[in-house]
């Protein structure tokens, strides 16, 4: 693709293997991200992470939340980092979260062992610039709008500033189509492993906004190659402050991830 450098298969043949604390995404092994949308208590983070533990490589949980209403649920911000960080460390699992804002970058960047670009913010550049900055590894979404060569180029600005540890996220896009809340693209998975050396994970959680097709897209998705997937757990959905209705029960997500361990054995060639 013209332009760009860092990030291209061209420029560096070999794939980047992103260490995330104990985790490495991009080696070869599957990894799977998850927890909640967001950070709600102690407790709830906490019993979440303690549940899912054996099955999950990285914790996530939204402390600063992007939402569309100014009225909806913003996240309990710096408290819920430190919820976080201790629920990732009792349950010995490094942790993701999301940065919203360059100035907070330091801050989230003290708490989480992975930064999280969001897809309203896969193109701002003053963040991307920060990121690329500073030593965390960053997960970097693709905007619902957003083409591919987009989501490189973002890419691009982090290698740039000097941060070469970045792993890729497909998380759907807007379609004409009504029944779920994004198309999830994952013929993106094959054409960004040819086009770049960074890992490429799936999202189906925001890419689908529904629970019961959370399973079958995240098998779709390793079937295409994907090096990982984050998945939305929430052990009352019902209840939960954001996005509920595409959460899974911690026993839905361990029936999903027992399942996709034999699917990638049937694939063959990949280490569990
Ligand atoms: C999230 O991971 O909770 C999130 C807000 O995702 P996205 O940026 O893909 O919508
Ligand atoms: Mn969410």
């Amino acid at each position: 693709m013209r332009g760009l450098k860092l990030v291209s298969r061209d420029y560096q043949r070999e794939n980047t293997v992103v260490k995330v604390g104990s985790a490495a995404v991009g080696s070869g092994q599957k990894m799977f991200m998850a927890g909640p949308c967001a950070v709600e208590s102690l407790g709830q983070i906490t019993g979440i992470a303690e549940q899912i533990k054996d099955y999950t490589h990285i914790l996530r949980g939204g402390a600063y939340k992007p939402r569309t209403s100014p009225y909806s649920f913003q996240g309990l911000e710096e408290e819920g980092l430190g919820f976080l960080r201790d629920a990732g460390r009792a349950a010995g699992l490094p942790v993701v979260t999301e940065v919203v804002a360059p100035e907070d970058v330091d801050l989230v960047g003290s708490y989480a062992d992975l930064l999280q670009i969001g897809a309203r913010n896969m193109h701002n550049y003053p963040l991307l610039k920060r990121v690329g900055s500073q030593a965390k590894p960053v997960l970097l979404k693709r905007g619902f709008g957003a083409t591919l060569e987009e989501l490189l180029f973002s890419a691009e600005y982090i290698l740039a500033f000097g941060n070469s540890q970045v792993i890729l996220c497909e998380r759907g896009i807007r379609t004409f189509n009504k029944h779920t809340s994004s198309t999830l693209d994952l013929g993106a998975v094959p054409v960004l492993q040819q086009l770049t050396h960074l890992p490429v994970i799936v999202d189906p959680s925001h890419g689908t906004g529904r629970w019961d097709l959370v399973q079958p897209l995240a098998l779709a998705a390793l079937a295409a190659g994907a090096d990982g997937l984050m998945i939305e757990v929430h052990d009352q959905p019902e209840k939960a402050l954001s996005d509920g209705p595409q959460a899974l029960k911690p026993e839905k997500y361990k029936t999903l991830i027992k399942t996709a361990r034999r699917l990638v054995q049937c694939l063959g060639g990949w280490e569990q």
